[in-house]
C-alpha cells in the first residue's frame, strides 16, 4: 500500500522498456510513466504504450501515461569528422546551407530562427555548454563570435534564450505523434517549449478532452505569461533542463518555487523534472545534493517528481525509483512537513467544490478522520480536494477509467475505479468498503465523504457526509 502524497513519474527508455521492468518500477513506486517522443517512432510508441497498459491490467490499478512531445527543438546539422573545436573569440557562422559544417560554420536548418535573431543576442549550443554572441544577421545566416568555446559535435541542440521564436509549440512531427497517441489513448500530453497560451490552446483543440494538456515551462518567454499559460493548461512541468540553459541557472530554484506556488493556487498539477537523481544514471547511490533537491520539491508540495535519463537510459532505474520513493516518504513523515506544506495553502475559491473541499479538510482534522473520500466523474472534485493539501489521504472514486488514470499524477490522490453510487447509503457503504480494502481505514474510524448529488452531474459538488467504517465494511483485503 502506498502512503505518499507526491507522485513519481519515470521516463521509459532502453533501460526500462521490458514488461517485467515496467512492472517492477510500478511496484517500486512509479505512478505515471513518461514516454518521450524525442527518442521514439510510431512503432516504438505503439509497443511501449501496449506494455504499460498490459502491466496496468495485470496489477489491477490505474497507471498514468504521460506522452512528452518533442516540440520545436532546434539542432545544428552535421560537422566534418563529426565534431569541431570552437575557441573563445573566433567567428562562427550558422546558415541554411545544407553542406557539411567545418571549423568556421555549421548548418542550422531552421529558416524561422534567422528572422527572430538580432545582433547582441545569445545563442547556446549543447545544453548551454557553448555560448555564441550574434554579431550580424543576414538573409539565411548569422555571424557570431564565440564567447564560451568547447567541443561541438553533430546535431547538438540550440537554445535561443533572448528571442521569442515565430514557431508553434506543435511541429509537424508533434501533430503526427499526438494523433497516434490520442488514438491509442494517453492520459497526459506534455508540450515542449511552450512560449504563449495559444500554444496550449492549439493542443487542447486537437485533444478535444481525450487527454489532459501539460505545458512544459522551459522558455523565459513562458515565464512572462505564466498566469495565462496555467489558466489554459491542465498542468505544468518545471522543465529544469532547458530552463536552466535558457535562464541563468541560479534563477531556476526561485522559479521552481514561484511555479509550484502558482500551480497550487490554481489547483493544477505541477511536476518538478530533470536531473533529480542525475548521478544515479551511473551510480547506485545519489549525491547529498540530489537527495536534498528531491526533498525540496516534496516540501514545496509539488504534485509529482520525475525521473528522466535515470530511469530511461541509466544503469539503475529501479534503485532510482526506490530512492525517490524513500526520500519522499521520509520527508512526508518529517515533523516539519505539515506546517511547510500548509503554509502555501491558499483560500478556497467561491465554488461549491472548493467550499466543500475546504470543509472536508477542516472536518477531517477536527474528527481525526482516517481519510477523505471523494466521488469524482471528470476529476474536477478530486483536483479541488487535492488543492487543499489535507493532512489525511484522499481517495478518489470514479466510474471513468480515463479519470482514474489522469488523477494518478495528482498530489495525495489514491485513485480507485468503481461504479457510481445508487444513492447516499450506497455511497457511504462503497466509500467505507473500498477505504478498508485500500488499507486507508479500519472499523470504528471515520471518513469524510464528498460528492455531487445527483451522481454523474459534473461540477456539482454539494455534499459532505461523515461516515463510520463498520465491521460489515471490513471485507476482503487483497
Ligand atoms: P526534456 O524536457 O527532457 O524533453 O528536454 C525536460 C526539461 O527540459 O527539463
Ligand atoms: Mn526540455
Amino acid at each position: 500500500m502506498r502512503r505518499r502524497n507526491v507522485k513519481i513519474i519515470a521516463t521509459l527508455g532502453p533501460s526500462s522498456d521490458r514488461p517485467e521492468t515496467i512492472k517492477a518500477l510500478f511496484e517500486a513506486g512509479v505512478d505515471v510513466f513518461r514516454i518521450n517522443m524525442s527518442h521514439l517512432d510510431h512503432d516504438g510508441l505503439r509497443l511501449i504504450h501496449g506494455k504499460v497498459r498490459s502491466v496496468e491490467s495485470e496489477v489491477g490499478r490505474p497507471i498514468g501515461i504521460l506522452l512528452d512531445l518533442q516540440g520545436p527543438k532546434l539542432r545544428i546539422g552535421k560537422l566534418e569528422g563529426d565534431a569541431i573545436m570552437l575557441a573563445r573569440g573566433q567567428k562562427f557562422r550558422l546558415d541554411l546551407d545544407p553542406a557539411i559544417g567545418g571549423p568556421d560554420r555549421a548548418p542550422l536548418p531552421h529558416p524561422e530562427i534567422f528572422q527572430a535573431l538580432q545582433p547582441g543576442q545569445s545563442l547556446l549550443l549543447d545544453d548551454g555548454k557553448i555560448r555564441l554572441l550574434v554579431v550580424e544577421v543576414g538573409e539565411g545566416y548569422v555571424q557570431t563570435e564565440v564567447m564560451v568555446g568547447g567541443r561541438l559535435s553533430n546535431r547538438k541542440g540550440v537554445n535561443l534564450p533572448d528571442s521569442l521564436l515565430p514557431v508553434r509549440a506543435l511541429t509537424e512531427k508533434d501533430l503526427r505523434d499526438l494523433e497516434l497517441a490520442l488514438e491509442l489513448g494517453v492520459d497526459w500530453v506534455a508540450l515542449s517549449f511552450v512560449q504563449r497560451p495559444e500554444d496550449v490552446a492549439e493542443a487542447r483543440k486537437m485533444a478535444r478532452g481525450r487527454a489532459a494538456i501539460m505545458a512544459k515551462i522551459e522558455k523565459p518567454q513562458a515565464l512572462d505569461k505564466i498566469g495565462e499559460i496555467i489558466d489554459m493548461a491542465d498542468g505544468i512541468m518545471v522543465a529544469r533542463g532547458d530552463l536552466g540553459v535558457e535562464l541563468p541557472i541560479e534563477q531556476v530554484p526561485g522559479w521552481q518555487k514561484r511555479l509550484t506556488r502558482a500551480a497550487r493556487r490554481a489547483g493544477k498539477p505541477v511536476v518538478v523534472a530533470t536531473q533529480m537523481l542525475e548521478s544515479m544514471i551511473t551510480s547506485p547511490v545519489p549525491t547529498r545534493a540530489e537527495v536534498s533537491d528531491v526533498a525540496t520539491a516534496v516540501f514545496e508540495g509539488a504534485d509529482a517528481i520525475m525521473l528522466s535519463a535515470e530511469s530511461a537510459a541509466g544503469q539503475y532505474p529501479l534503485e532510482a525509483v526506490r530512492m525517490m520513493n524513500s526520500v519522499a516518504v521520509t520527508v512526508e513523515t518529517d515533523p516539519t512537513y505539515p506546517a511547510i506544506i500548509y503554509a502555501q495553502t491558499t483560500e478556497p475559491e467561491a465554488t461549491g467544490a472548493d467550499a466543500i473541499s475546504a470543509a472536508a479538510h477542516t472536518v477531517a482534522d477536527t474528527l481525526k478522520a482516517a481519510a477523505i473520500v471523494c466521488y469524482t466523474d471528470s476529476g474536477a472534485t478530486g483536483l479541488r480536494a487535492a488543492r487543499e493539501r489535507p493532512h489525511v489521504p484522499i481517495m478518489a472514486l470514479t466510474p471513468r477509467i480515463e479519470t482514474s488514470r489522469r488523477l494518478t499524477l495528482v498530489w495525495g490522490l489514491v485513485c480507485v475505479l468503481t461504479d457510481d453510487a445508487r444513492d447516499v447509503d450506497d455511497m457511504v457503504d462503497k466509500a467505507c468498503t473500498i477505504a478498508f480494502q485500500e488499507g486507508l481505514a479500519e472499523p470504528d474510524q471515520r471518513l469524510i465523504v464528498i460528492a455531487g448529488i445527483p451522481f454523474g452531474t459534473p461540477g456539482a459538488t454539494n455534499l459532505l457526509r461523515v461516515a463510520y467504517v463498520a465491521k460489515k465494511h471490513a471485507i476482503a483485503r487483497t
